[in-house]
């Protein structure tokens, strides 16, 4: 049986050796028009962007487990066209790769805001280990950034530019930081972190256009302020990479629509990671969620399904982020939480447990690393909890696992 797993990002990566562990004698393609090996994301924004982290240590497998496994890759090079009568995928090059089955995990390209000046030069985003070595020159040399958007790449951004002593400006339409993917509790956790390390944030505000001669000077903000900037990050969310599914009549709502075993409306297609809008039955719910934790779960369950073995998604979401000295980690949905708990005093070491009914459905935590350990287990097994021995810091939570 012929695998072509299209995208060799984080979740096509880890589902190439995976499917290779399992069954050896699967023919294994693995597509990716970026010409790297697969690799890690999240320290583009955090310590490979510091420059704290070497490019080698991104990568997610050497090239010789590819090659051990016998995973054919096919990097640098598109899918451009898609034929599911006749289970045929078209490469920029020309080729046509036939497959039994085909796994989309083509993640997503960053929004770019559609405003006067977005070509200057000076101008990025940040999706990719090619846009970061693009930018990191002119990244270092900065004096005043300006981040369109106040969502975790945009935050994380921010924080290493602080570091660097920067003059650092986030601009952000909605009245809050993080307000799609956090709760009210937690924006506040991030508007109060960034304030107190020098962050100038520019909250309910748009940037009306950039100015400059050739190269970036000023962003023009809603509000009629005018930032110097040398350098502008558009950091405002990620577009799901679904043209070819929808080109093949895939159906497709916030990305491509799948079961709980990341099979697509079409027999022999799957998909999964930041692309998919996949059924998850601890949600009882779709989500399509942009995460590390998304893309190696699903991709554990399309394995499998592959392979003939029925292991429905009903991953608990959990999810990081890395800002100053504060090691952010959430689990759970904090969504129709009818009770928040904290636990902790210190004003940077603290967690936020979200609750319904008496059970925690979702966890915060930022720099208690334990709490959070414990809280997978919570989150996963509706666990009830008198909020007094949460907020008491002396009762161990470990304990009642
Ligand atoms: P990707 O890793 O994006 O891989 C998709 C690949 O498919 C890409 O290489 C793309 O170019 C390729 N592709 C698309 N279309 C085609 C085509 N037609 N032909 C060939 N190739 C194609 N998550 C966390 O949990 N914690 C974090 O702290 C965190 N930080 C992040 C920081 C940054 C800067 C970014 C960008 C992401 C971060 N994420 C984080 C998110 C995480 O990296 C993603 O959720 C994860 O990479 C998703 O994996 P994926 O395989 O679905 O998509």
């Amino acid at each position: 049986m012929r695998v072509v797993i299209l995208g060799a990002g984080h979740g096509g990566g880890h589902l190439a050796t995976t499917l290779a562990r399992m069954n050896a004698d699967l023919e294994i393609t693995l597509i990716g028009d970026e010409p790297v090996l697969p690799y890690q994301r999240p320290p583009l924004s955090k310590a490979f962007l510091a420059g704290d982290l070497a490019e080698s240590r991104l990568y997610l497998r050497p090239e010789k487990i590819y090659d051990n496994a016998g995973i054919e890759r096919l990097l640098g090079v598109s899918a451009v066209g898609l034929d599911t009568e006749q289970r045929v995928l078209r490469l920029s090059d020309g080729r046509d790769l036939s497959y039994d089955k085909l796994v989309l995990a083509t993640g997503g390209r960053p929004r770019f805001l559609d405003i006067e000046g977005k070509d200057l030069a000076g101008v990025f985003c940040l999706r990719s280990l090619a846009h970061v070595n693009a930018m990191r020159e002119q990244f270092q040399a900065a004096q005043s950034l300006v981040i369109l958007g106040g969502g975790y790449i945009g935050l994380e951004v921010a924080a290493v530019a602080r570091k660097f002593g920067k003059n650092v400006h986030i601009v952000e339409k909605e009245e809050r930081l993080l307000a799609r993917v956090a709760t009210p509790e937690t924006s506040e956790f991030f508007k109060r972190l960034h304030e107190e390390e020098g962050t100038q944030l520019h909250l309910s505000c748009h940037a009306e256009r950039i100015e400059g001669q050739g190269r970036v000077r000023k962003v023009v903000l809603s509000d009629g302020q005018v930032l110097d900037a040398d350098f502008v990050l558009m950091a405002v969310g990620l577009e799901p990479n679904i043209e070819l599914a929808e080109q093949a009549d895939i159906v497709c709502d916030n990305g491509v629509l799948v079961n709980e075993f990341g099979l697509t409306s079409h027999e022999d297609v799957y998909a999964f990671g930041d692309c998919a809008n996949m059924m998850n039955l601890a949600l009882g719910r779709f989500c399509r969620l942009e995460s590390v934790q998304n893309a190696v779960d699903a991709g554990n369950v399309v394995a499998a399904h592959i392979c003939g073995v029925e292991e429905p998604y009903q991953a608990v979401p959990w999810f990081w982020s890395d800002q100053f000295d504060v090691k952010y980690q959430s689990v759970g949905l904090a969504q129709g939480y009818d009770e928040v708990i904290r636990r902790g005093s210190d004003d940077r070491r603290y967690s936020l447990f979200y609750m319904k009914d008496g059970r925690v459905i979702a966890v915060d935590a930022f720099s208690r690393v334990k709490d959070f350990m414990a809280a997978k287990k919570l989150v996963a097994d509706k666990v009830k909890l008198p909020a007094t021995q949460i907020a008491d810091e002396d009762f161990e939570i470990k304990s009642l696992l």
